[in-house]
Formats: structure tokens, sequence, C-alpha cells
């Protein structure tokens, strides 16, 4: 595990010229330097010094963050905020009674707990019956092959063998994943291998809980080396960014079966490279909000095509947060609020009838700032979720 002195030379790097406030949205509502990449970096550079503790204050600057990455991309010297912050919070809490009482509750047991009675409540509420592991969609043997798109290269078989990782919203909820395999039922290539994956660490990452984070890391790594697939699959952004962080399977401390490539794709990067149609009845207006977490969405324009009567209303600042970003929207209400009020005013332009998306954090990001700016809501999902409301026609 890291300590916050592995990284004093990137600590150092930064120039502190500013650029990172531009793109920063917390800096943007609150105009604190200590809430933007450089101002945390002065501080850490002054505990690395020995002049600062890393006391409650610091902390709460750390806290600060919604872990966006905005920074990143546009930082002249590349410094990995994210990583930097996530080590020194580790730091911050390891020793404290509330670091102790996050980690309780972020324990295994209690966690883990919790998700299963939200589950059974959620699922009760919503009359869902019990998901089936191993789901193989219909498959009336048509076509060969898939077409590729992107990232996506062609398999080795004619079956795509893809290893749903649900994530935790999916596992409580199961609307997206039942929406996938509802579109899936119309491919004759796809398999869909499920597991019983644990959270893919994120929440436990950016509270600086990095043993529980090894913890299902290292849970969800044994499941993924026991499988053969093709592609790992997952229909939220923070999920595919964090697993695409895990370290590389197939190197000599994680051997992967044999035959097998391991790449992280989601559910709409995967559909946009089908052959596949939805035809929505009544025109529709959408638009679309790019989750922070998401590293491309060069799949929106292929798969927006591949659908009958529907709008592509671009909205303003589409990439911007959503201001949610789970533990963030806990710790820093007001400021959390302010920024997903402005994302939803963005949306409300647009007049689009559906607000998409491919995360489900952002999904509570948007409700959040529509409540906050007094509109009434268009319907907020994930894409996926979209077009399985179509008539679908595949192959
Ligand atoms: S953009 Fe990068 S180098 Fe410039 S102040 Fe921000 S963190 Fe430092
Ligand atoms: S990660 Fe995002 S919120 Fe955090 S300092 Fe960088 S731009 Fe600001």
């Amino acid at each position: 595990m890291k300590k916050l002195e592995d990284f004093a030379d990137d600590i150092n790097k930064c120039s502190k010229c500013g650029l990172c406030q531009s793109v920063c949205p917390v800096y943007k509502i609150t105009g604190n330097d200590c809430a933007v990449s450089r101002g945390k970096f002065v501080m850490l550079d002054g505990v690395l010094k020995g002049d600062l503790k890393l006391n409650k204050n610091i902390e709460k600057y750390l806290d600060m963050c919604l872990k966006c990455g905005k920074c990143k991309d546009f930082c002249p010297s590349n410094i990995d905020v994210c990583e930097i912050f996530n080590t020194a919070k580790y730091e911050c809490a390891k020793n404290t009674f509330h670091g102790k009482v996050e980690k309780f509750l972020e324990s295994k047991w209690v966690f883990g707990n919790v998700l299963k009675i939200f589950k059974f409540f959620v699922q009760c509420s919503a009359g869902f019956k019990p998901l089936t592991r191993d789901y193989v969609p219909p498959s009336p043997s048509r076509g060969e092959g898939i077409e590729s798109f992107s990232s996506l290269q062609p398999c080795n078989s004619a079956t795509v063998r893809l290893l749903y990782f649900q994530g935790c919203v999916n596992n409580v909820y199961p609307k997206t994943e039942r929406a996938f395999k509802k579109i899936c039922a119309h491919l004759d290539n796809v398999e869909i291998i499920e597991r019983d994956f644990d959270c893919c660490g994120l929440p436990f990452l950016s509270s600086g809980n990095m043993e529980r984070f090894e913890e299902v890391k290292k849970h969800n790594l044994q499941l993924i080396e026991s499988c053969d697939f093709d592609y790992i699959l997952t229909d939220c952004a923070s999920c595919e960014s964090t697993l695409k962080g895990y370290p590389s399977p197939g190197t000599t401390s994680h051997p992967l079966p044999q035959g097998a490539r391991v790449e992280t794709i989601n559910a709409a990067e995967f559909l946009a490279g089908q052959d596949i149609k939805f035809e929505f009845k009544k025109p529709v207006k959408v638009t679309f909000h790019k989750p922070c977490h998401l590293a491309n969405d060069d799949f929106l324009k292929p798969l927006l095509e591949k659908c009958e009567n529907v709008e592509y209303v671009e909205m303003k600042d589409y990439d911007e947060c959503c201001g949610f970003a789970g533990e963030f929207a806990i710790k820093n209400p007001k400021i959390s609020r302010k920024i997903s009020k402005q994302k939803a005013l963005n949306a409300y332009e647009t007049g689009a009838d559906y607000i998409l998306t491919t995360c489900p954090a952002c999904v509570m990001g948007l409700h959040q700032g529509f409540l906050a700016a007094g509109k009434k809501a268009p319907k907020i999902m994930n894409i996926i979720e979209f077009l399985s409301l179509a008539e679908i026609e595949g192959k």
C-alpha cells in the first residue's frame, strides 16, 4: 500500500499555475483555493515537509473533491490527483475515531448486509422476481459473429461471452441489468455470464479505506480469473473506470484462463457495435449527461443512429460533473446540490423528454438537481433502459 511520501515527486510537480481552477466544479462554486488540487497540493507539501499535520481541517478539504479527474485531464504536469488524495485521506482517517467508524460501516459484514436488506425491500416493493445466474439469452442461431465497433474487437468464437459486472446499484435494483438482458434476447450471439461480484471498490477508495478496497479487488479478480469470457461488461461508468484500474489480469500475479482476453467495456459501447435497431413508436427528444468516469462516449452517435424517432439535443456542458459522487454529496450537501442544480438546468433547457446517462450515481445527481432547481424532471435513466423501451430488431 502506497504512502503519501511516495507521491512527494508528483506533489512537487505542481507548478501552482492554477489552471485546475478553471475546470474544477467545486472551485467554481466555492472560489476556495483549498478545494482545488493546487491548494490541496500546497497543504500536502506542507505535511511532507513537516510544517503541517494531517488534521481534520486538511481532511475536510480532501473530502471536498468529487474525484471527477477534470483537473488531472487539464493539468500540464499530468498529476494523478485522485490517487494522491485517496492516499492522503487514508493516512488522515486510519487512526481517528471517525475513520474507524467509517471502516466499520464499510466492512464486508455491515456493507454487504445493508445492501442485502435494501435489495430485499426494493425488489419486494418493485415486484421483482429473484435474479438467476448464468443467464443465457435465447439463441435462434441467426447470423455469424459481431459487427465490431471502436475498441470492440472481433472475437474468436461466433458467440460473445460477456462477464457481467453488476455493481452495487444493479445488485439492489437490477433495472438496467434486466433492460440489457431484454435487448440481448434479440441478439443470437451473446452469452451473459454472471458471478457474485462484490462492489467494484470505488466508494472505499474514495473514503481512503484501502484495506477494504484491496479486499473487494482480490475477491473480484479471483472471480474474473476463474471465468472464461471475452469481455467484462458493465453498465456503470464508475465501475468501468475502477475495473480498468485493477492490476491487469494476465500478468504473473493474475494469470488468465487459457485463451481469454480481458477488456472492460460498457453496455452502451457493446450495443453500438451490434447489428440492432431500436424503433420508438412516437418521436422522442433525448439529451445525454456524460459521467466524469466515462472514459469516452464515442458510442453515443452510432448508438443513437440505430434508433428511429429519436432526436438528440446536446445540453450545455454535457460532460460537466453532476455533483453527486456518493460520499461527496453526504459530506458536502450544499455544494453538491448547487453543482447538481446547474446540471439539471442545462438539461432542462434542451426540452428533452429523456435525460440519458451511464451511471446510477449520476441519475441520483440529476434528480437532486431538479429538486434543487424546483423544476419538474423529465425521465432520467441509463441509456440501456431507454433503449429497452423500443421495439427491438436484432441479428
Ligand atoms: S493545473 Fe496542475 S500544475 Fe497547475 S496548479 Fe493545478 S495541479 Fe498544479
Ligand atoms: S478531482 Fe474534480 S473536484 Fe477534485 S480537485 Fe480535481 S477537478 Fe476539483
